[in-house]
């Protein structure tokens, strides 16, 4: 028995020789006691790090990843100030005031590099988040590529906004050959108020975003103003797909193919911009096609000729060239092509090309009355 013991008490004092150094190693080194992030949507984004050493430490930076879609993957380092020491907490908040905001489900990889003065170094694993609206309690829907996420109206409301979204991206697939490439997340605040709450820059007029880049849109639709959202998701939707489409480094779409082909996914053109399409071919002031490829006006009135007239425009290239046509002009764009050398390309003509048919088209829709034919709500304008 004694002699069991002594066996035992020599294998206990091997082991803690064995251990005692790595032990007390492992204790002192440098290392990560916590790292947690807190968000603040829409203003900010905290992340916060705990680190101890035997030494001091010397180094802290944050590194940051936001998912979008780039050219280039963009890595953001951030140098955190801090006293020395040999246990430190330190906090750094991305204020979205200083990158215009982000849409709400953003994703952000981030990860820590830490130094100590023994040039010791850690650096954490990648860890990922979503950058959510967490003020509201959001339901959620998915099919196919497209998630609706919502707060107010029940379930039905839910079902309503994603049958819209199908509609539309099939009606946008008739008229246009153009589909969803990337999941898209759609989320629908309870009114434009709430919307507006929720970004960093609001416009007064905003009742709807596409983030082309985050693959988000959002938007205010109260439950009862659905009539209206179905028009709002349906156009918000069309940027999305079309912007995924042609997304590239070297040019843009003309504003009045982008809001043109927006519009058209919507369905028949509102009274209200029909009644001020009518109005200007009557006066004979239309704006040229060419101005139109420029960010449209912020005066109502003009603003409201630039959409009218650029649903019109896609509205001819679609009922005279057909969807054919239409695909191989967003596909030209896509490479990089200017506007004059695409609507060349395609149908043989440039803007100032299509400025004149076009001119011709609507000016006879409208003075035969057939413009007005298809828009029977006109007679209340
Ligand atoms: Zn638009």
């Amino acid at each position: 028995m004694v002699k069991k013991a002594a066996v035992l008490a020599l294998v206990l004092c091997l082991l803690l020789v064995l251990l005692g150094p790595g032990l007390a190693q492992a204790q002192g080194r440098l290392e990560v006691l916590e790292s947690r992030t807190q968000m603040e949507f829409p203003s900010r984004l905290t992340f916060s790090l705990s680190v101890r050493s035997d030494v001091d430490i010397s180094d802290i930076r944050l590194c940051y990843q936001i998912e979008r879609v780039s050219f280039a993957e963009v890595t953001s380092e951030v140098y955190i100030e801090f006293v020395p020491a040999n246990e430190v907490e330190v906090n750094w908040a991305l204020e979205m005031v200083k990158i215009g905001g982000l849409p709400p489900g953003s994703g952000v990889k981030y990860w820590w590099l830490v130094k100590d003065t023994r040039g010791d170094k850690v650096e954490t694993p990648p860890a990922q988040l979503r950058f959510d609206d967490l003020r509201y309690s959001w339901r959620n829907l998915t099919q196919g590529d497209v998630t609706v996420y919502w707060y107010e109206g029940g379930g039905t409301f839910g079902q309503e906004l994603m049958a819209t979204a199908q509609q539309a991206l099939a009606q946008l697939a008739r008229d246009t050959g153009a589909e969803l490439e990337k999941p898209v997340r759609l989320y629908v605040y309870a009114d434009p108020e709430d919307l507006r709450g929720a970004m960093i820059y609001p416009q007064e007029w905003t009742g709807g975003v596409a983030f082309t880049r985050y693959g988000t849109i959002a938007i205010g639709i109260s439950p009862a103003n659905i009539e209206w959202g179905r028009r709002a998701v349906a156009h918000e939707l069309t940027h999305l797909v079309i912007h995924q489409m042609t997304l590239n480094p070297y040019s843009g779409l003309p504003a009045w193919l982008d809001e043109g082909l927006a519009m058209h996914t919507e369905g028949l053109l509102d009274p209200r911009f029909a009644s001020r399409l009518a109005g200007a071919v009557a006066e004979d002031s239309l704006i040229s096609v060419c101005s139109l490829a420029s960010p449209f006006s912020a005066y109502t009135e003009r603003s409201t000729l630039s959409y009218a007239q650029s649903y019109s425009l896609v509205d001819f290239l679609l009922s005279s060239y057909g969807q054919a046509k239409m695909l191989e002009l967003l596909s030209t764009l896509s490479e990089g092509s200017t506007y004059d050398g695409a609507l060349g390309k395609v149908y043989g003509f440039d803007t100032e090309g299509l400025d004149a048919l076009w001119r011709d088209y609507v000016t006879r829709q409208y003075q035969t009355g057939e413009g007005l034919v298809v828009q029977p709500a006109l007679a209340w304008f």
